[in-house]
Protein backbone atom coordinates (compact mmCIF):
# COMPACT_ATOMS: atom_id res chain seq x y z
CA UNK A 1 0.00 0.00 0.00
CA UNK A 2 2.84 2.28 -0.03
CA UNK A 3 1.64 4.10 -3.59
CA UNK A 4 -0.91 6.08 -1.54
CA UNK A 5 -1.53 7.66 1.54
CA UNK A 6 -2.90 5.52 4.79
CA UNK A 7 -5.37 9.08 5.00
CA UNK A 8 -6.41 7.92 1.22
CA UNK A 9 -6.90 4.68 1.54
CA UNK A 10 -9.58 5.14 4.75
CA UNK A 11 -11.35 7.89 2.42
CA UNK A 12 -11.43 5.09 -0.33
CA UNK A 13 -12.52 2.13 1.80
CA UNK A 14 -15.59 4.70 3.86
CA UNK A 15 -16.88 5.44 0.52
CA UNK A 16 -17.45 1.69 -0.82
CA UNK A 17 -18.87 1.09 2.55
CA UNK A 18 -20.79 4.13 3.31
CA UNK A 19 -21.83 5.25 0.27
CA UNK A 20 -21.35 2.54 -1.99
CA UNK A 21 -22.41 -0.60 -0.18
CA UNK A 22 -24.59 2.36 2.58
CA UNK A 23 -24.00 -0.63 5.24
CA UNK A 24 -26.16 0.05 7.90
CA UNK A 25 -26.52 -1.20 11.41
CA UNK A 26 -27.18 -4.92 12.61
CA UNK A 27 -26.47 -5.79 8.95
CA UNK A 28 -24.16 -8.83 8.00
CA UNK A 29 -21.69 -7.82 5.54
CA UNK A 30 -20.01 -10.45 2.73
CA UNK A 31 -17.22 -9.20 1.42
CA UNK A 32 -15.59 -10.73 -2.01
CA UNK A 33 -11.12 -9.79 -2.34
CA UNK A 34 -8.16 -10.90 -3.61
CA UNK A 35 -6.16 -12.17 -1.12
CA UNK A 36 -2.98 -9.88 -2.22
CA UNK A 37 -5.58 -7.02 -1.08
CA UNK A 38 -5.65 -8.50 2.79
CA UNK A 39 -4.72 -4.84 4.10
CA UNK A 40 -7.19 -3.01 2.38
CA UNK A 41 -9.49 -5.68 3.16
CA UNK A 42 -8.53 -4.57 6.75
CA UNK A 43 -9.63 -1.21 6.36
CA UNK A 44 -13.01 -1.83 4.92
CA UNK A 45 -14.25 -5.01 7.15
CA UNK A 46 -12.94 -1.90 10.38
CA UNK A 47 -15.32 0.70 8.28
CA UNK A 48 -18.05 -1.86 7.88
CA UNK A 49 -18.12 -2.51 11.76
CA UNK A 50 -17.79 1.19 12.37
CA UNK A 51 -21.28 1.45 10.08
CA UNK A 52 -22.56 -0.78 12.71
CA UNK A 53 -22.13 -4.41 10.96
CA UNK A 54 -23.28 -6.80 13.24
CA UNK A 55 -20.37 -9.54 11.44
CA UNK A 56 -18.58 -9.46 8.41
CA UNK A 57 -17.64 -12.43 6.26
CA UNK A 58 -14.81 -12.57 3.80
CA UNK A 59 -14.72 -14.64 0.40
CA UNK A 60 -11.02 -14.73 -0.26
CA UNK A 61 -10.08 -14.60 -3.96
CA UNK A 62 -7.03 -15.93 -5.90
CA UNK A 63 -7.21 -15.78 -9.31
CA UNK A 64 -4.00 -17.92 -9.88
CA UNK A 65 -5.90 -20.74 -8.00
CA UNK A 66 -9.17 -20.23 -10.16
CA UNK A 67 -6.61 -20.33 -13.20
CA UNK A 68 -4.92 -23.94 -12.08
CA UNK A 69 -8.56 -25.27 -11.04
CA UNK A 70 -9.84 -25.24 -14.79
CA UNK A 71 -6.27 -26.30 -16.00
CA UNK A 72 -6.15 -29.57 -14.27
CA UNK A 73 -9.57 -30.37 -12.20
CA UNK A 74 -12.16 -31.88 -14.29
CA UNK A 75 -15.58 -29.84 -15.81
CA UNK A 76 -17.13 -32.35 -13.71
CA UNK A 77 -15.82 -31.80 -10.87
CA UNK A 78 -15.90 -28.20 -11.20
CA UNK A 79 -19.53 -27.59 -12.46
CA UNK A 80 -20.33 -29.56 -9.07
CA UNK A 81 -21.95 -27.18 -6.29
CA UNK A 82 -21.02 -28.86 -2.39
CA UNK A 83 -23.41 -29.79 -0.33
CA UNK A 84 -21.67 -27.08 2.18
CA UNK A 85 -21.53 -24.39 -0.86
CA UNK A 86 -24.95 -24.91 -0.98
CA UNK A 87 -25.93 -24.30 2.99
CA UNK A 88 -23.37 -21.11 2.32
CA UNK A 89 -26.35 -19.87 0.01
CA UNK A 90 -28.92 -20.72 1.90
CA UNK A 91 -27.29 -18.79 4.98
CA UNK A 92 -27.32 -15.61 2.08
CA UNK A 93 -30.56 -16.11 1.88
CA UNK A 94 -31.98 -16.41 5.48
CA UNK A 95 -29.05 -12.91 6.41
CA UNK A 96 -29.66 -10.79 3.08
CA UNK A 97 -26.01 -9.48 3.63
CA UNK A 98 -24.60 -6.65 2.17
CA UNK A 99 -22.13 -7.66 -0.46
CA UNK A 100 -19.02 -6.04 -1.68
CA UNK A 101 -16.60 -6.94 -4.37
CA UNK A 102 -13.41 -5.62 -4.75
CA UNK A 103 -11.97 -6.59 -8.01
CA UNK A 104 -8.22 -6.53 -8.69
CA UNK A 105 -7.88 -9.43 -11.03
CA UNK A 106 -5.26 -9.46 -13.85
CA UNK A 107 -7.25 -9.56 -17.01
CA UNK A 108 -5.10 -11.80 -18.42
CA UNK A 109 -5.59 -14.55 -15.49
CA UNK A 110 -7.51 -16.89 -17.36
CA UNK A 111 -5.53 -17.15 -20.49
CA UNK A 112 -5.27 -20.05 -22.15
CA UNK A 113 -8.33 -21.26 -20.37
CA UNK A 114 -10.62 -23.33 -22.60
CA UNK A 115 -13.27 -21.03 -23.00
CA UNK A 116 -16.15 -23.36 -23.18
CA UNK A 117 -14.89 -25.05 -20.33
CA UNK A 118 -15.08 -22.25 -18.56
CA UNK A 119 -18.67 -21.20 -19.58
CA UNK A 120 -19.67 -25.16 -19.27
CA UNK A 121 -19.19 -24.93 -15.38
CA UNK A 122 -20.05 -21.67 -14.96
CA UNK A 123 -23.66 -22.62 -16.72
CA UNK A 124 -24.10 -25.39 -14.62
CA UNK A 125 -23.16 -23.94 -11.82
CA UNK A 126 -25.25 -21.24 -11.87
CA UNK A 127 -28.25 -23.74 -12.18
CA UNK A 128 -28.17 -24.41 -8.88
CA UNK A 129 -26.77 -20.84 -7.77
CA UNK A 130 -29.72 -19.18 -9.50
CA UNK A 131 -32.40 -19.93 -7.34
CA UNK A 132 -30.73 -18.16 -4.29
CA UNK A 133 -29.45 -15.37 -6.31
CA UNK A 134 -33.31 -14.67 -7.51
CA UNK A 135 -34.13 -15.13 -3.83
CA UNK A 136 -32.07 -12.06 -2.93
CA UNK A 137 -32.36 -10.07 -5.88
CA UNK A 138 -33.66 -6.60 -5.01
CA UNK A 139 -33.34 -7.62 -1.29
CA UNK A 140 -29.88 -6.30 -0.31
CA UNK A 141 -27.04 -4.23 -1.05
CA UNK A 142 -24.19 -4.73 -3.13
CA UNK A 143 -21.45 -2.57 -4.64
CA UNK A 144 -18.36 -3.66 -6.93
CA UNK A 145 -14.93 -0.90 -6.26
CA UNK A 146 -11.71 -1.46 -7.52
CA UNK A 147 -8.60 -2.06 -6.09
CA UNK A 148 -5.14 -2.07 -8.46
CA UNK A 149 -2.98 -5.72 -8.68
CA UNK A 150 0.61 -5.09 -10.10
CA UNK A 151 -0.64 -8.15 -12.60
CA UNK A 152 -3.64 -5.08 -13.78
CA UNK A 153 -1.41 -2.33 -13.98
CA UNK A 154 1.38 -3.72 -16.13
CA UNK A 155 -1.57 -4.61 -18.43
CA UNK A 156 -2.69 -0.70 -18.47
CA UNK A 157 1.26 0.66 -18.55
CA UNK A 158 3.11 -2.43 -20.20
CA UNK A 159 6.29 -0.39 -20.52
CA UNK A 160 6.54 0.82 -17.04
CA UNK A 161 7.78 -0.33 -13.89
CA UNK A 162 5.48 -2.16 -10.83
CA UNK A 163 5.73 0.51 -8.83
CA UNK A 164 5.70 3.31 -11.40
CA UNK A 165 2.55 1.51 -12.82
CA UNK A 166 0.23 0.59 -10.06
CA UNK A 167 0.92 4.44 -9.26
CA UNK A 168 -0.81 5.32 -12.26
CA UNK A 169 -3.59 3.00 -11.98
CA UNK A 170 -4.39 4.38 -8.49
CA UNK A 171 -4.09 7.37 -9.52
CA UNK A 172 -6.48 7.01 -12.16
CA UNK A 173 -8.98 5.18 -9.94
CA UNK A 174 -9.71 7.67 -7.16
CA UNK A 175 -9.77 10.19 -10.24
CA UNK A 176 -12.88 8.28 -11.36
CA UNK A 177 -14.08 7.65 -7.78
CA UNK A 178 -13.96 11.10 -6.88
CA UNK A 179 -11.40 10.58 -3.73
CA UNK A 180 -9.20 13.56 -3.26
CA UNK A 181 -7.06 14.34 -0.18
CA UNK A 182 -8.57 17.84 0.20
CA UNK A 183 -12.29 16.85 -0.50
CA UNK A 184 -15.29 15.37 0.65
CA UNK A 185 -15.86 12.47 -1.62
CA UNK A 186 -19.44 11.01 0.33
CA UNK A 187 -20.64 15.03 -0.53
CA UNK A 188 -19.11 14.93 -3.81
CA UNK A 189 -20.82 11.45 -4.95
CA UNK A 190 -24.26 12.81 -3.78
CA UNK A 191 -24.10 15.84 -6.22
CA UNK A 192 -22.93 12.89 -8.77
CA UNK A 193 -25.57 10.67 -8.11
CA UNK A 194 -28.83 13.22 -8.21
CA UNK A 195 -27.50 14.55 -11.72
CA UNK A 196 -27.49 11.05 -12.95
CA UNK A 197 -30.92 10.48 -11.44
CA UNK A 198 -32.43 13.56 -12.82
CA UNK A 199 -31.45 12.75 -15.73
CA UNK A 200 -32.48 9.05 -15.74
CA UNK A 201 -35.92 10.61 -14.15
CA UNK A 202 -35.84 12.95 -17.86
CA UNK A 203 -35.50 10.38 -20.15
CA UNK A 204 -38.09 8.43 -18.48
CA UNK A 205 -40.68 11.09 -18.72
CA UNK A 206 -40.16 11.37 -22.10
CA UNK A 207 -41.54 8.25 -23.49
CA UNK A 208 -39.03 8.07 -26.59
CA UNK A 209 -40.23 5.41 -29.13
CA UNK A 210 -36.99 5.30 -30.47
CA UNK A 211 -33.22 6.28 -30.62
CA UNK A 212 -31.12 7.85 -33.37
CA UNK A 213 -27.11 7.91 -33.86
CA UNK A 214 -25.18 10.14 -35.80
CA UNK A 215 -21.66 10.96 -36.09
CA UNK A 216 -19.04 11.96 -38.83
CA UNK A 217 -17.34 8.67 -37.92
CA UNK A 218 -19.45 7.07 -39.57
CA UNK A 219 -22.12 6.14 -36.80
CA UNK A 220 -25.88 6.14 -38.02
CA UNK A 221 -28.08 4.41 -36.57
CA UNK A 222 -31.75 3.81 -35.14
CA UNK A 223 -32.43 1.59 -32.37
CA UNK A 224 -36.08 1.17 -30.87
CA UNK A 225 -36.84 1.27 -27.23
CA UNK A 226 -39.28 -0.80 -25.06
CA UNK A 227 -42.52 0.77 -24.04
CA UNK A 228 -42.71 1.07 -20.62
CA UNK A 229 -38.94 -0.14 -19.88
CA UNK A 230 -36.46 2.17 -17.91
CA UNK A 231 -33.69 3.93 -18.08
CA UNK A 232 -31.99 3.19 -15.10
CA UNK A 233 -28.48 4.88 -13.25
CA UNK A 234 -26.37 5.28 -10.39
CA UNK A 235 -27.90 3.86 -7.73
CA UNK A 236 -30.66 1.17 -6.42
CA UNK A 237 -32.91 1.04 -3.50
CA UNK A 238 -32.98 -2.64 -1.14
CA UNK A 239 -36.80 -3.29 -1.34
CA UNK A 240 -36.41 -4.79 2.29
CA UNK A 241 -34.93 -2.02 4.16
CA UNK A 242 -35.22 0.98 1.82
CA UNK A 243 -31.73 1.77 1.55
CA UNK A 244 -30.15 3.16 -1.55
CA UNK A 245 -26.90 2.04 -2.32
CA UNK A 246 -24.81 2.50 -5.62
CA UNK A 247 -23.69 -0.78 -7.28
CA UNK A 248 -20.68 0.22 -9.49
CA UNK A 249 -17.97 2.82 -8.43
CA UNK A 250 -17.13 4.10 -10.59
CA UNK A 251 -20.24 4.96 -12.35
CA UNK A 252 -21.01 7.60 -14.84
CA UNK A 253 -23.69 5.87 -17.55
CA UNK A 254 -27.77 5.85 -17.67
CA UNK A 255 -28.67 2.64 -19.35
CA UNK A 256 -31.49 0.97 -20.72
CA UNK A 257 -32.15 -2.39 -22.50
CA UNK A 258 -33.58 -1.90 -26.17
CA UNK A 259 -36.39 -4.06 -27.91
CA UNK A 260 -33.98 -6.54 -29.44
CA UNK A 261 -33.69 -7.54 -33.23
CA UNK A 262 -34.86 -3.65 -34.10
CA UNK A 263 -32.20 -1.45 -34.81
CA UNK A 264 -30.94 -0.26 -38.03
CA UNK A 265 -27.49 1.12 -39.22
CA UNK A 266 -24.04 1.35 -38.49
CA UNK A 267 -22.32 1.97 -35.34
CA UNK A 268 -18.74 2.62 -35.53
CA UNK A 269 -16.61 1.80 -32.48
CA UNK A 270 -14.55 4.68 -30.73
CA UNK A 271 -12.11 2.87 -28.47
CA UNK A 272 -10.87 -0.66 -28.42
CA UNK A 273 -12.60 -3.49 -27.37
CA UNK A 274 -10.81 -6.34 -25.19
CA UNK A 275 -12.97 -9.79 -25.20
CA UNK A 276 -11.30 -12.61 -24.62
CA UNK A 277 -7.90 -10.81 -23.33
CA UNK A 278 -7.86 -10.02 -27.53
CA UNK A 279 -8.03 -6.73 -28.71
CA UNK A 280 -10.52 -5.67 -31.72
CA UNK A 281 -9.18 -1.95 -32.68
CA UNK A 282 -11.22 0.36 -35.18
CA UNK A 283 -14.22 -1.52 -35.82
CA UNK A 284 -17.77 -0.66 -37.23
CA UNK A 285 -20.44 -3.00 -37.05
CA UNK A 286 -23.48 -2.55 -39.16
CA UNK A 287 -27.44 -3.59 -38.35
CA UNK A 288 -30.06 -5.02 -40.40
CA UNK A 289 -33.76 -6.27 -38.74
CA UNK A 290 -31.76 -5.85 -35.83
CA UNK A 291 -29.30 -8.03 -36.10
CA UNK A 292 -25.42 -7.46 -36.47
CA UNK A 293 -25.19 -8.34 -40.48
CA UNK A 294 -21.23 -7.29 -40.97
CA UNK A 295 -18.70 -5.75 -38.89
CA UNK A 296 -15.05 -4.66 -40.10
CA UNK A 297 -12.03 -4.25 -37.47
CA UNK A 298 -8.87 -3.16 -38.95
CA UNK A 299 -7.82 -5.46 -35.60
CA UNK A 300 -9.70 -8.49 -34.16
CA UNK A 301 -11.78 -9.13 -37.28
CA UNK A 302 -12.72 -12.92 -37.35
CA UNK A 303 -12.52 -12.18 -33.62
CA UNK A 304 -15.61 -9.95 -33.72
CA UNK A 305 -16.97 -12.20 -36.29
CA UNK A 306 -16.77 -15.00 -33.75
CA UNK A 307 -18.36 -12.71 -31.48
CA UNK A 308 -21.76 -11.67 -32.78
CA UNK A 309 -22.15 -15.49 -33.92
CA UNK A 310 -21.60 -16.94 -30.22
CA UNK A 311 -25.18 -17.84 -30.14
CA UNK A 312 -28.72 -16.54 -31.48
CA UNK A 313 -28.90 -13.58 -29.12
CA UNK A 314 -24.65 -12.53 -29.99
CA UNK A 315 -25.75 -10.05 -32.99
CA UNK A 316 -28.57 -8.43 -30.87
CA UNK A 317 -28.09 -5.42 -28.83
CA UNK A 318 -28.87 -5.99 -24.97
CA UNK A 319 -28.09 -2.76 -23.73
CA UNK A 320 -27.84 1.24 -24.79
CA UNK A 321 -25.90 3.48 -21.96
CA UNK A 322 -25.30 7.23 -22.28
CA UNK A 323 -22.19 8.78 -20.46
CA UNK A 324 -21.07 12.10 -21.30
CA UNK A 325 -17.38 12.36 -22.83
CA UNK A 326 -16.59 14.43 -19.69
CA UNK A 327 -16.55 11.66 -17.53
CA UNK A 328 -13.58 11.19 -15.84
CA UNK A 329 -12.55 7.59 -17.22
CA UNK A 330 -12.90 9.16 -20.61
CA UNK A 331 -10.33 12.08 -19.29
CA UNK A 332 -8.22 9.06 -18.30
CA UNK A 333 -7.74 8.21 -21.42
CA UNK A 334 -6.28 4.26 -21.58
CA UNK A 335 -8.05 1.43 -21.63
CA UNK A 336 -8.31 -0.19 -18.22
CA UNK A 337 -9.01 -3.38 -19.38
CA UNK A 338 -11.58 -3.69 -16.86
CA UNK A 339 -15.40 -3.41 -17.81
CA UNK A 340 -16.45 -1.90 -14.26
CA UNK A 341 -14.49 1.20 -15.84
CA UNK A 342 -14.33 1.38 -19.49
CA UNK A 343 -17.99 1.13 -19.91
CA UNK A 344 -17.73 4.32 -18.22
CA UNK A 345 -15.87 6.23 -20.00
CA UNK A 346 -18.41 7.36 -23.15
CA UNK A 347 -21.91 6.40 -25.23
CA UNK A 348 -21.82 2.32 -25.48
CA UNK A 349 -24.17 -0.41 -26.41
CA UNK A 350 -23.49 -3.78 -26.05
CA UNK A 351 -24.50 -6.96 -28.12
CA UNK A 352 -25.97 -9.94 -25.92
CA UNK A 353 -27.34 -10.08 -23.05
CA UNK A 354 -30.05 -7.39 -21.66
CA UNK A 355 -31.62 -7.10 -17.92
CA UNK A 356 -34.81 -7.90 -17.65
CA UNK A 357 -34.80 -5.62 -14.32
CA UNK A 358 -35.59 -2.46 -16.72
CA UNK A 359 -38.97 -3.88 -16.85
CA UNK A 360 -41.67 -3.40 -14.97
CA UNK A 361 -41.80 -6.18 -12.37
CA UNK A 362 -38.83 -7.50 -14.07
CA UNK A 363 -37.11 -9.05 -11.18
CA UNK A 364 -39.64 -11.46 -11.33
CA UNK A 365 -40.28 -12.42 -14.52
CA UNK A 366 -38.77 -15.06 -16.14
CA UNK A 367 -36.35 -15.54 -19.19
CA UNK A 368 -38.53 -16.44 -21.47
CA UNK A 369 -41.13 -14.08 -20.51
CA UNK A 370 -38.46 -11.59 -20.57
CA UNK A 371 -37.48 -12.43 -24.36
CA UNK A 372 -40.99 -12.24 -25.01
CA UNK A 373 -41.41 -8.58 -23.81
CA UNK A 374 -38.34 -8.07 -26.03
CA UNK A 375 -35.02 -7.89 -24.05
CA UNK A 376 -32.24 -9.88 -25.22
CA UNK A 377 -30.82 -13.39 -23.89
CA UNK A 378 -27.28 -14.35 -25.30
CA UNK A 379 -24.49 -16.21 -23.27
CA UNK A 380 -22.28 -12.71 -24.09
CA UNK A 381 -22.78 -9.40 -22.92
CA UNK A 382 -20.13 -6.93 -24.68
CA UNK A 383 -20.20 -3.75 -24.24
CA UNK A 384 -18.60 -1.39 -26.90
CA UNK A 385 -17.61 2.70 -27.07
CA UNK A 386 -19.74 4.92 -29.45
CA UNK A 387 -19.55 8.17 -27.81
CA UNK A 388 -17.36 9.64 -30.27
CA UNK A 389 -16.76 13.78 -29.58
CA UNK A 390 -19.36 14.95 -31.95
CA UNK A 391 -21.80 12.22 -31.03
CA UNK A 392 -25.69 13.29 -31.29
CA UNK A 393 -28.23 11.47 -29.89
CA UNK A 394 -32.09 12.31 -30.69
CA UNK A 395 -34.49 10.93 -28.82
CA UNK A 396 -37.96 10.00 -31.10
CA UNK A 397 -41.43 10.21 -29.54
CA UNK A 398 -44.75 8.68 -30.55
CA UNK A 399 -45.62 11.53 -32.63
CA UNK A 400 -42.42 11.72 -34.84
CA UNK A 401 -41.21 14.68 -32.73
CA UNK A 402 -37.20 14.50 -32.11
CA UNK A 403 -35.91 15.82 -29.03
CA UNK A 404 -31.72 16.26 -28.78
CA UNK A 405 -30.71 13.99 -25.97
CA UNK A 406 -26.45 14.62 -26.51
CA UNK A 407 -24.95 17.03 -28.74
CA UNK A 408 -21.44 16.54 -29.09
CA UNK A 409 -20.94 13.67 -27.35
CA UNK A 410 -22.27 14.98 -24.03
CA UNK A 411 -25.99 16.29 -22.93
CA UNK A 412 -28.55 18.30 -25.14
CA UNK A 413 -28.84 20.17 -22.23
ZN1 LIG B 1 -23.32 -0.31 -19.62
Amino acid sequence: MKNVSETLLRKYAELIVRTGANVRKGQVVQLSISVEQHGFAALVIEECYRAGARKVNVDWLFDRHARLNYLYASQETLSRVLPWEEEKLKQMVQDLPVRIFIVSEDPDAMNGVDVQKLSSVSQARSTVIKPYRNAIEGKHQWVIAAYPSVKWAKKCFPDMADEEAVSRLWEAILKTVRVREDNDPVAEWKTHTDFIEKKAAWLNEQGFESLRYHSANGTDFSVELIPGARWEGAGARNTENGAFYIPNMPTEEIFTSPAAGKCEGTLVAVKPLSWNSQLIENFSITFEQGRAVSCRAEKGQELLEKMIRMDEGAGLLGEVALVPRESPVNQCGFLFYETLFDENACCHCALGMGFKEVLPDGDHLTVEQARQAGINDSIIHVDFMVGADDLSIDGVKPDGTAVPIFRNGTWAE
